[in-house]
């Protein structure tokens, strides 16, 4: 990406009028917000609502989103998770029925990892300032049965005194994420929520924004599938019994001030 183009998407988060939103041709910089231009139509005040992706980058967050799939059935669940962006990029040029990413295509996850997604309600802090940072194999162990790698250090020690003080119900359902894997979760999600990315980032954080890429991970009881996710979690026994662990913080509490939901499943370790 040009300098001048990058700089302009960190300089997003001090534009906030939805007129310059519509105003502004680089439209994934200055996402439209749907509400507010109704309210103009019909002369209504303006009202603080959600941020939509504009619908002209529809087609791009489709077959990014395709071809991070395909990228992810090509190496492995587990491989992915780890995953940096170069390696993607290869394979997807040389991996069998994967086409390259195009120019649109890599400029989209570019802005998908650069832009400021405080214009839409979120406010987390940046867990990475480079789309093309490594995670590398040394640092991390691979949890066997969960498809799952985690830190070395605290958070694989945190884990396994869990495991030790709470027993053999609760389960790892998500633990380092790369960037390259956040993206994929962040654009499945932004489709999921027909493009509302005030919407998407209550519930995932942008690819540069996950204490996954850090350190923190995800418990959950075992069999309880999705549920794991939701606040049904917060009655399950492993999860009052994890209350009592004077070691263990959650990361997104009520309320909390990045503008994330409660997730009591989210363990805080850095
Ligand atoms: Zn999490």
């Amino acid at each position: 990406m040009e300098r001048r183009k990058f700089l302009k998407y960190l300089q997003v988060g001090s534009i906030s009028t939805a007129a310059l939103h519509f105003a502004n041709n680089d439209l994934f910089a200055y996402p439209i917000n749907r509400h507010n231009l109704d309210a103009k139509i019909e002369k209504k005040p303006l009202i603080t609502s959600d941020i939509y992706l504009p619908s002209s980058q529809y087609e791009i967050l489709k077959s990014v989103k395709n071809k991070l799939k395909l990228i992810q059935r090509h190496v492995g669940y587990g491989n992915f998770n780890i995953i940096g962006f170069d390696k993607a990029v290869s394979i997807a040029r040389w991996g069998r029925g994967i086409k390259r990413f195009t120019k649109e295509e890599l400029s989209f996850m570019e802005s998908i990892y650069y832009y400021d997604p405080s214009i839409h309600g979120f406010f987390g802090q940046r867990t990475s300032h480079s789309l093309t940072e490594l995670i590398s194999k040394k640092e991390v162990v691979k949890i066997p049965r969960t498809g799952h790698y985690l830190f070395k250090g605290k958070t694989v020690e945190t884990y396994t005194h869990m495991k030790k003080d709470i027993g053999n119900t609760i389960v790892l359902t998500s633990g380092v994420r790369s960037i390259v894997k956040q993206m994929k979760l962040y654009i499945d999600k932004i489709d999921k929520t027909k493009g509302n990315l005030s919407k998407a980032s209550k519930s995932l954080a942008p690819p540069a924004f996950s204490y996954h890429t850090i350190g923190d991970f995800d418990i959950g009881k075992k069999g309880f599938g999705y549920s794991n996710f939701t606040s049904r979690f917060a009655l399950t026994n492993e999860f009052l019994r994890m209350r009592k662990l004077k070691y263990i913080d959650m990361r997104y509490t009520i309320n909390n001030k990045d503008g994330v939901r409660y997730e009591p499943w989210h363990i805080k370790t850095i």
